[in-house]
């Protein structure tokens, strides 16, 4: 059994509130939100960070990137959303297991 947080919530062993999932990828509610929406997109492989991608992997990253408008539409943000990729410690990272924040609706803070 992985001891990777969202490996066991990619494979159903940890419990998440999933809106999307297919052969590549698992999008699930973020546990503490940060705004109206927030998901976490995951791959299904294990990628500790953006530091670890190989070329092998743009295809995937690709693929999730196209994802992400999709996702928002379906969450009702027809505004728009931000997205944020922290990598490693010093950008704040907790979860090592690459993932796409997806972040909408109103009131979002500048940056
Ligand atoms: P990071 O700082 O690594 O970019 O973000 C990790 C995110 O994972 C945080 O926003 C945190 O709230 C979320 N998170 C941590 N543990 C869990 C969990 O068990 N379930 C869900 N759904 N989200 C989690
Ligand atoms: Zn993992």
């Amino acid at each position: 059994m992985s001891d990777c947080l969202f490996c066991r919530i990619a494979a159903g062993e940890v419990p998440a509130d999933k809106v999307y999932e297919d052969e590549r990828v698992v999008v699930f509610k973020d546990i503490n939100p940060k705004a109206k929406v927030h998901l976490l997109v995951i791959p299904r492989i294990h990628l500790e960070s953006l530091a670890d991608l190989e070329p092998d992997h743009d295809k995937l990253m690709g693929y999730m990137m196209r994802l992400l408008p999709k996702l928002a539409r379906d969450q009702g943000l027809e505004q728009g959303f931000r997205t944020i990729i922290n990598t490693g410690k010093g950008g704040g990272q907790v979860i090592f297991h690459l993932h796409i924040h997806l972040v909408g609706g109103p009131g979002l803070p500048g940056f």
